[in-house]
C-alpha cells in the first residue's frame, strides 16, 4: 500500500489506558503495548502523521480516587501523571521498534518530556515524528477526551480515532447485553442527545462545533488502524458522513 491510499494524512489517535492493560484489570501488559506499537508503526510507515493522546485509566482515574476521599483536583492531577506513565512507556515500545517519537506534557516535566507547545507539535509531526501527548489538558476535571479534541482542532488533524476495545458506538453496554445494537453512523448532535457513550460531552460539543469527526473502532482486533487510515467503513463514524 503507499501513501496515496491514505484516507487521512492526520490523525489524533486516542487510546483508551484500558487498552494498553490487556486482558489485566490494571497497569500495562508489555505484550499488548508491544502488538500495539507495530501497529501504529505500520500506518506511520504509510506516510500517515500519527498524534497519540493516552489516557490514564487503567492506573488512576481522578473521579473514581475522588470517591474514595482525595480532593477531587489532587486525584485529577494524579490521574493527569498516569498519562505521563502510559506515555513513557508507548515511546519506549515505539522507539524500541525504529519510529522516531517525541513525548509533549501538558504539565511540565522536563526530564521525562517535552513541554507542549503547539507550533513545536505540528512540525514534529512534519518531520514524521509520531508525537505523544501526555499529562491531558494538564487542567483538572477534563479528561483525555477532551485533550484529543483539543489536540486535534490545535494541529489540524482529520479525525480523532477513538480506539477502544469493542467494535464502536452501541445503544447499549455491548459487554452486558448480547444484543446492543452497533451504529454504523451517528452525528454529534444525536451522541449527546441519546447520551452514547462515545466520548465525554465537553470533547463531543468542541469536535461538534468544529466539524470534526470522530471514528470509534476495536483496536484489539489485529490491522484496524490501517484499516481506519485508509478509509475502510469499520467501527463507528461520527460526524457528517462521507463513506
Ligand atoms: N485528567 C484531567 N485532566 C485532563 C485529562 C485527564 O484531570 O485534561 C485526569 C482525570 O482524573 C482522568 C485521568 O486524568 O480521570 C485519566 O484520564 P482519562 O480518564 O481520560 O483516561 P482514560 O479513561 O482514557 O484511560
Amino acid at each position: 500500500m503507499t501513501a496515496v491510499e491514505l484516507r487521512y494524512k492526520r490523525v489524533i489517535l486516542k487510546i483508551t489506558g484500558e487498552v494498553l492493560a490487556g486482558e489485566r484489570q490494571y497497569g500495562i501488559d508489555p505484550a499488548t503495548v508491544t502488538r500495539f506499537v507495530e501497529e501504529i508503526r505500520e500506518v506511520h510507515e504509510l506516510g500517515c502523521e500519527i498524534a497519540l493522546v493516552i489516557g490514564g485509566g487503567n492506573i488512576l482515574r481522578g473521579a473514581e480516587a475522588s470517591d474514595h476521599g482525595i480532593d477531587r483536583a489532587s486525584a485529577d492531577y494524579m490521574g493527569m501523571l498516569a498519562t505521563v506513565i502510559n506515555s513513557i512507556a508507548l515511546q519506549d515500545a515505539l522507539e524500541k521498534i525504529g519510529v522516531s517519537t517525541r513525548v509533549m506534557s501538558a504539565i511540565e516535566m522536563r526530564q521525562v518530556a517535552e513541554l507542549y507547545i503547539r507550533r513545536r507539535a505540528v512540525r514534529h509531526l512534519e518531520k514524521g515524528r509520531v508525537v505523544i501527548f501526555a499529562g491531558g489538558t494538564g487542567n483538572p476535571y477534563f479528561t483525555t477526551d477532551t485533550t484529543a479534541s483539543l489536540r486535534a482542532m490545535e494541529v489540524g488533524a482529520e479525525v480523532i480515532l477513538k480506539a477502544t476495545k469493542v467494535r464502536g458506538v452501541y445503544d447499549t453496554d455491548p459487554l452486558k447485553n448480547h444484543g446492543a445494537k452497533l451504529f454504523r453512523e451517528l452525528t454529534h448532535m444525536e451522541v449527546l442527545s441519546k447520551e452514547l457513550k462515545v466520548m465525554d460531552a465537553t470533547a463531543i460539543s468542541l469536535c461538534m462545533d468544529n466539524k470534526l469527526p470522530i471514528i470509534v473502532f476495536n483496536v484489539m482486533e489485529r490491522g484496524n488502524i490501517r484499516k481506519v487510515v485508509s478509509g475502510q467503513p469499520i467501527g463507528t463514524l461520527v460526524g457528517v458522513s462521507d463513506r
